[in-house]
Protein backbone atom coordinates (compact mmCIF):
# COMPACT_ATOMS: atom_id res chain seq x y z
CA UNK A 1 0.00 0.00 0.00
CA UNK A 2 1.14 3.39 -0.97
CA UNK A 3 1.14 6.10 1.98
CA UNK A 4 0.01 8.89 -1.02
CA UNK A 5 -2.30 11.12 0.72
CA UNK A 6 -1.95 10.20 4.06
CA UNK A 7 -0.66 12.32 6.47
CA UNK A 8 0.40 12.59 10.21
CA UNK A 9 -2.40 13.35 12.99
CA UNK A 10 -1.11 16.16 14.92
CA UNK A 11 -3.41 15.24 17.67
CA UNK A 12 -3.43 11.19 17.71
CA UNK A 13 -0.49 10.62 15.37
CA UNK A 14 -1.87 7.71 13.42
CA UNK A 15 -2.04 8.45 9.61
CA UNK A 16 -4.67 9.38 7.98
CA UNK A 17 -6.23 9.83 4.38
CA UNK A 18 -6.08 13.62 4.48
CA UNK A 19 -7.84 14.68 1.17
CA UNK A 20 -11.12 12.58 2.43
CA UNK A 21 -11.11 13.41 5.95
CA UNK A 22 -8.60 16.03 7.13
CA UNK A 23 -9.40 19.16 8.75
CA UNK A 24 -6.63 21.62 9.40
CA UNK A 25 -6.58 22.90 13.23
CA UNK A 26 -7.79 26.23 14.09
CA UNK A 27 -5.52 27.41 16.81
CA UNK A 28 -3.40 26.71 19.31
CA UNK A 29 -0.02 24.65 19.06
CA UNK A 30 -1.56 22.61 16.13
CA UNK A 31 -2.70 25.51 14.22
CA UNK A 32 -3.04 25.08 10.38
CA UNK A 33 -1.52 21.08 10.75
CA UNK A 34 -3.64 18.43 10.14
CA UNK A 35 -6.15 16.77 12.07
CA UNK A 36 -8.17 13.56 11.53
CA UNK A 37 -11.95 13.78 12.01
CA UNK A 38 -12.04 11.44 14.55
CA UNK A 39 -9.51 14.20 16.88
CA UNK A 40 -11.73 16.79 15.43
CA UNK A 41 -14.91 16.08 15.77
CA UNK A 42 -13.97 14.41 20.10
CA UNK A 43 -12.53 18.10 20.69
CA UNK A 44 -13.83 19.32 23.25
CA UNK A 45 -14.51 23.32 22.91
CA UNK A 46 -14.30 23.33 26.69
CA UNK A 47 -10.85 24.96 27.16
CA UNK A 48 -11.44 28.37 26.78
CA UNK A 49 -14.97 30.50 26.53
CA UNK A 50 -14.39 33.92 24.75
CA UNK A 51 -16.70 36.61 24.47
CA UNK A 52 -16.17 40.43 23.19
CA UNK A 53 -18.50 43.07 24.09
CA UNK A 54 -18.36 46.08 21.90
CA UNK A 55 -21.98 47.70 21.54
CA UNK A 56 -22.77 43.93 20.89
CA UNK A 57 -21.82 40.37 22.05
CA UNK A 58 -19.72 38.01 20.10
CA UNK A 59 -18.71 34.39 21.84
CA UNK A 60 -16.45 31.56 20.69
CA UNK A 61 -15.18 28.51 22.53
CA UNK A 62 -11.80 27.06 22.09
CA UNK A 63 -11.08 23.08 22.08
CA UNK A 64 -7.44 21.60 21.54
CA UNK A 65 -7.38 22.21 17.55
CA UNK A 66 -11.34 23.67 16.72
CA UNK A 67 -12.52 27.25 17.11
CA UNK A 68 -16.47 27.32 17.30
CA UNK A 69 -18.90 30.02 17.49
CA UNK A 70 -19.46 33.40 16.06
CA UNK A 71 -15.65 32.99 14.76
CA UNK A 72 -16.49 35.29 11.60
CA UNK A 73 -16.93 38.82 13.98
CA UNK A 74 -13.99 38.56 16.13
CA UNK A 75 -11.79 41.13 16.77
CA UNK A 76 -8.43 40.52 16.11
CA UNK A 77 -7.55 40.99 19.87
CA UNK A 78 -10.06 38.25 20.82
CA UNK A 79 -8.43 35.92 17.61
CA UNK A 80 -4.70 36.97 19.24
CA UNK A 81 -6.15 35.97 22.63
CA UNK A 82 -7.38 32.93 21.48
CA UNK A 83 -3.93 31.86 19.74
CA UNK A 84 -1.71 32.50 22.93
CA UNK A 85 -3.99 30.28 25.23
CA UNK A 86 -2.00 27.55 26.67
CA UNK A 87 -1.97 24.92 29.40
CA UNK A 88 0.14 26.42 32.80
CA UNK A 89 1.32 23.38 34.75
CA UNK A 90 1.53 23.58 38.23
CA UNK A 91 2.44 20.23 39.65
CA UNK A 92 1.38 16.88 38.40
CA UNK A 93 -1.67 16.85 36.69
CA UNK A 94 -2.73 20.07 37.89
CA UNK A 95 -2.46 23.62 36.43
CA UNK A 96 -4.71 25.95 34.58
CA UNK A 97 -5.06 27.11 30.83
CA UNK A 98 -4.12 31.34 30.56
CA UNK A 99 -3.74 33.94 27.49
CA UNK A 100 -1.60 36.76 26.72
CA UNK A 101 -3.08 40.11 27.29
CA UNK A 102 -4.42 41.64 23.38
CA UNK A 103 -1.73 44.26 22.59
CA UNK A 104 -3.00 47.60 23.13
CA UNK A 105 -5.08 45.82 25.74
CA UNK A 106 -4.25 45.95 29.99
CA UNK A 107 -5.39 42.84 32.05
CA UNK A 108 -8.11 44.46 34.52
CA UNK A 109 -9.63 40.64 36.47
CA UNK A 110 -7.07 37.94 36.62
CA UNK A 111 -9.86 36.02 39.21
CA UNK A 112 -11.49 32.48 39.33
CA UNK A 113 -14.27 31.24 40.50
CA UNK A 114 -15.17 28.09 42.30
CA UNK A 115 -18.61 26.93 43.90
CA UNK A 116 -17.63 29.04 47.08
CA UNK A 117 -17.66 32.30 44.83
CA UNK A 118 -15.26 34.84 42.85
CA UNK A 119 -11.94 34.72 44.05
CA UNK A 120 -9.10 37.37 43.35
CA UNK A 121 -11.26 39.95 42.22
CA UNK A 122 -10.89 42.21 45.08
CA UNK A 123 -12.46 45.23 43.33
CA UNK A 124 -15.45 43.84 42.93
CA UNK A 125 -15.01 44.78 38.77
CA UNK A 126 -16.85 41.10 37.98
CA UNK A 127 -20.33 41.62 39.95
CA UNK A 128 -20.41 45.46 38.80
CA UNK A 129 -19.99 44.16 34.74
CA UNK A 130 -22.21 41.20 35.30
CA UNK A 131 -24.97 43.44 36.42
CA UNK A 132 -24.58 45.60 33.33
CA UNK A 133 -24.20 42.70 30.92
CA UNK A 134 -26.60 40.04 32.12
CA UNK A 135 -29.35 42.72 31.45
CA UNK A 136 -28.29 42.99 27.90
CA UNK A 137 -26.35 46.54 28.31
CA UNK A 138 -23.07 46.42 26.75
CA UNK A 139 -20.57 48.75 27.00
CA UNK A 140 -19.78 50.85 23.71
CA UNK A 141 -15.81 50.14 23.94
CA UNK A 142 -14.85 46.52 23.80
CA UNK A 143 -14.43 44.30 27.04
CA UNK A 144 -12.86 41.08 26.71
CA UNK A 145 -13.89 38.36 29.15
CA UNK A 146 -12.32 35.27 28.93
CA UNK A 147 -14.06 32.17 31.14
CA UNK A 148 -10.78 29.26 31.23
CA UNK A 149 -10.50 25.46 32.33
CA UNK A 150 -8.70 24.71 34.93
CA UNK A 151 -7.45 21.08 36.36
CA UNK A 152 -10.40 21.42 39.12
CA UNK A 153 -13.36 20.99 37.28
CA UNK A 154 -15.43 23.09 40.11
CA UNK A 155 -13.12 26.17 39.34
CA UNK A 156 -12.43 28.03 36.13
CA UNK A 157 -10.24 31.14 35.40
CA UNK A 158 -11.78 34.77 35.20
CA UNK A 159 -9.76 37.58 32.89
CA UNK A 160 -10.90 40.40 31.76
CA UNK A 161 -9.34 42.78 28.67
CA UNK A 162 -10.17 46.66 28.33
CA UNK A 163 -8.19 49.39 26.32
CA UNK A 164 -8.65 51.73 29.25
CA UNK A 165 -9.41 50.74 32.66
CA UNK A 166 -10.08 54.22 33.78
CA UNK A 167 -13.05 54.01 30.84
CA UNK A 168 -14.63 51.03 32.21
CA UNK A 169 -14.49 52.40 35.67
CA UNK A 170 -16.44 55.55 34.39
CA UNK A 171 -18.89 53.78 32.04
CA UNK A 172 -19.61 51.19 35.05
CA UNK A 173 -20.11 54.36 37.75
CA UNK A 174 -22.53 56.04 35.28
CA UNK A 175 -25.21 53.01 35.61
ZN1 LIG B 1 -6.31 12.19 15.11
Amino acid sequence: MSNKGLRKCAGCEKFFDFTSDGWFADRGEYIDKPICQECWHNDDPDIATIVEYDGDKNEISLGNYTLMGDTDNISLAVEDLANSIKWVKSDGWRGHYTGDTPKGYVRVVDAWFSLDGIHGDSEGLIDRLEYSLSAGDYPPFPVIVASLRTSNCMSRGLDVYVQDKDQLLKWMGDK
